[in-house]
């Protein structure tokens, strides 16, 4: 079935079937890159997104499967930032990973990342928990830096914990004694860095791991004029009350609505590949607002893989 999203105007058949976030082993994921995209043409999916964290290194393995096979591939990113104190992550879609400032900006949360390793395995050796460096290393060989969800897969294989949810109530979220900071890239200076390096992008479960309902209608509406394109509204951590509110505040800023199921393999489970979906009309926008930030940047971004 041809699919044409660049061009305006197109009509797509509804029962196209769009997911636009997921993990590889290259992050904390538990497929690699192409075991993940046969798993989404074995799910049904027409289109899927590859967005490890912050990092760019799952792209060609998964394009090579994706043009093999024969599955519409959208390459992307997960960006690990900071807005107002909090923890928010930016999907960024179709950025040129040659951009210089973003090189640089994602090795500085990778290294972050690196760094946080250490001090929390002595963090949690002070807790009485005999856990290595080596230990996370080896649950997580292909990861470009491993981080929490290693260590808590680490946690799992040492009997201390039995699944990676437990591991970040009792000891990794922040809060909790086994938690310790790290780098992150300013939320405002992601989306400037996405947009500048010719891609679109999208505020990840919005309000998925939080209380409040943090950022509301007047922050995510100064976020667009700094080139925000879109809200995650369907994901696992919302509840319909949550969705609704969500979608209602795209409606009346324009931005684009996405759904996806931030899939991890056997990492997460109620995550299963296709559980939420993008609308085809959603998805033609995103990429058309990618096409105007690369023609405005100059940037040459990565094509979708037909
Ligand atoms: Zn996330
Ligand atoms: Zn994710």
């Amino acid at each position: 079935m041809p699919l044409h999203p660049g061009e305006r105007g197109c009509h797509y058949p509804s029962r196209v079937r769009i997911d636009l976030h997921t993990h590889s082993r290259v992050s904390d994921g538990t497929d690699s890159p192409e075991e993940l995209v046969r798993a989404a043409q074995a799910a049904g999916l027409d289109v899927v997104a590859l967005t490890d964290h912050d990092t760019a290194d799952g792209w060609a393995e998964a394009a090579a499967t994706a043009a093999e096979i024969g599955i519409e591939l959208v390459r992307g990113m997960e960006i690990s930032t900071l807005h107002q104190g909090r923890s928010v992550h930016l999907l960024g879609y179709l950025p040129d990973p040659t951009y210089p400032p973003l090189v640089t900006e994602l090795q500085h949360v990778l290294e972050g990342r690196r760094h946080r390793l250490p001090m929390m395995v002595e963090r949690l050796r002070g807790l009485g928990v005999e856990i290595t460096v080596d230990d996370v290393l080896a649950v997580s060989p292909d990861a470009a830096a491993s981080g929490r969800p290693h260590v808590a897969d680490a946690l799992v294989r040492l009997g201390v914990v039995a699944d990676r949810d437990e591991a970040f109530d009792t000891l990794l979220a922040a809060g909790r004694p086994g938690y310790v900071g790290r780098y992150a890239t300013s939320l405002d200076q992601a989306i400037a860095l996405v947009a500048e390096a010719g891609g679109a992008s999208v505020i990840a479960h919005v309000w998925g791991r939080s209380t409040s309902e943090r950022p509301g209608e007047a922050e995510l509406a100064s976020l667009q004029e700094l080139g925000l394109t879109g809200l995650e509204v369907d994901h696992q951590d919302h509840d319909a009350t949550r969705r609704d509110r969500l979608r209602a505040i795209a409606r009346n800023l324009g931005l684009v609505v996405t759904g996806s199921s931030d899939y991890h393999g056997t990492g997460k489970t109620m995550h299963d590949l296709g559980v939420n979906t993008t609308a085809p009309e959603e998805y033609a926008r995103l990429i058309d607002a990618a096409a105007t930030a690369s023609a405005a940047s100059g940037r040459p971004t990565p094509q979708v893989i037909r």
